[in-house]
């Protein structure tokens, strides 16, 4: 392993999200010398992995980060990235990303959910009860499909995928970014964890490498091309170090809510997370079937009053339905720290009529009508920070040559859906374009 003080790569990549681990794999593949910098460690081998202590580990503040607003933001800080903790869904891009912003990344989508045999789980592991919630919307004359999945029962021993897989998967059915992490180290790859990168260096307006902490000291690394992808929040951070000050302005977050009911049957506690959705293009959302585990229940609900948590009970009763808002470009991330993420009045109105719809749902599904209520705000989708079309060109370059970004934060609008397949054509796509400048 090379000494931390002269690290240098062709490519530089910072952070190990499905967008640093997609670049990382694709270009060490390629041949290209890579140095992958992550500021987490590789939590999975842990016996706290995919446990609630687990979550508090590798969440940032112990999954106490918060907006200004209030809103609560999950975020995982570890290789793998938030995919970690990821429900396991998979959406195409949206239509909009080609026709709006002439991104096209429809091969490497389809080359992705080829490789990595994306679909939706056989109809007998999608939960009963999930089963029942979506068959009520379909009733209702909603469209609800079976959500398209990364995981792969056949590769676990035992699948054991209840809401508790939100935690890190232990049965080893989803797929993970570490896993390309794992793939690109074997092809060569530099991995460093607990390198937590700060700043971008720039010489004659050109990116030449970065500096931050390795396991504590300071390093500098360098390289002809530099990925930030350290996430909707990460990233712009780092740019604002850089000199970058503008990034971070605005943000989007696919703002979610859950719709809970409870029922005297059984609930969808136990059942996979998101195996059913729909999405309503019009009004901009989209509803999933979801509840959370089984400890977070009374903490989310607290934050809503004090007469919730006491259902905790009766958990294993719960039908819920997940609110997934595409939000208005709003708020942003700032320099020091602050991040702040308001709805606008036209958010409110249609998480409104969101909600409406979901609490129709839940009592045809059969939940008790004087039991269904709405949870407070959350957050597990930041991005739209560094955006394509405003700080980013088509090809994810910033304004200072051989500084790219490739990761949630490129997004140019709420994507409102699950969006690691996404991240990884743009990756693949990036990666591409890299391997071919730097031969
Ligand atoms: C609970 C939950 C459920 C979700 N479910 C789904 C789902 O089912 N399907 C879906 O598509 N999406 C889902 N998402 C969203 C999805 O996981 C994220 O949008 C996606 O992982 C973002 O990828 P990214 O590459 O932008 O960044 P991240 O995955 O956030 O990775 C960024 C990495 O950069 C590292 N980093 C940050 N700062 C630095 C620094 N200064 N130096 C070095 N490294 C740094 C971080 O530690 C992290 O590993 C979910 C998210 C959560 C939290």
């Amino acid at each position: 392993m090379t000494p931390a003080d002269t690290l240098s790569a062709d490519t530089i990549i910072v952070g190990s999200g499905p967008g640093g681990a997609t670049v990382a794999r694709e270009m060490a593949r390629a041949g290209q010398k890579v140095l992958l910098l992550e500021r987490g460690i590789d939590h999975r081998a842990s016996s706290y992995y995919g446990t609630y202590l687990g979550a508090l580990i590798y969440a940032d503040r112990m999954s106490l980060l918060f907006t200004q607003e209030g809103l609560n933001i999950v975020r995982p800080l570890m290789v793998g990235g938030a995919t970690s903790m990821y429900c396991g869904c998979a959406a195409p891009p949206p239509d909009w990303l080609k026709q709006r912003y002439g991104v096209d990344i429809d091969l490497e989508v389809s080359e992705t959910i080829e490789e990595l045999e994306i679909a939706p789980l056989p109809p007998e592991l999608r939960g009963a009860a999930s089963t029942r919630i979506a068959e009520a919307a379909n009733g209702l004359g909603y469209d609800w499909q079976p959500q398209l999945k990364f995981m792969k029962p056949a590769r676990s021993k035992k699948f054991d995928c209840g809401a508790k897989c939100m935690l890190g998967c232990r049965c080893h059915a989803k797929w993970s970014a570490a896993e390309w992490v794992d793939d690109a180290v074997e092809a060569g790859a530099d991995l460093r964890t607990r390198a937590r990168v700060d700043r971008v260096l720039v010489e004659g307006g050109r990116a030449i490498g970065v500096e931050g902490y390795l396991e504590g000291k300071p390093f500098t690394a360098h390289a002809k091309n530099v990925v930030l992808a350290a996430g909707g929040i990460g990233t712009p951070r780092i740019l604002h170090r850089s000199g970058l000050e503008h990034a971070g302005r605005g943000m989007t977050m696919d703002v979610t809510v859950m719709v809970y009911g409870f029922v005297k049957e059984r609930g969808i506690g136990n059942e996979p997370p998101m195996t059913w959705s729909w999405e309503n293009q019009e009004l901009g959302y989209m509803l999933s079937t979801l509840i959370d585990p089984w400890l977070l229940y009374p903490i989310i609900t607290a934050l809503k009053g004090p007469r919730y948590p006491l259902y905790w009970p009766r958990w294993n009763n719960i039908l819920g339905v997940m609110i997934k808002l595409k939000d208005a470009i709003s708020g942003g991330v700032f320099p020091g720290g602050r991040i702040s993420k308001p709805l606008t009045e036209d958010d409110k109105m249609r998480q409104k009529q969101a909600e409406e719809t979901c609490r129709a749902i839940l009592r045809k599904a059969g939940a008790d009508p004087d039991t269904i209520f709405m949870t407070p705000l959350r957050g597990t989708h930041p991005s739209g920070t560094v955006r394509i079309g405003e700080m980013l060109n088509t090809d994810l370059q910033t304004e200072i040559p051989g500084l790219y970004v490739c990761d949630a934060s490129t997004f140019p609008e709420a994507l409102a859906r699950p969006t690691v397949l996404t991240i990884i054509g743009l990756g693949k796509r990036l990666a591409k374009q890299l391997a071919a400048s730097v031969d």
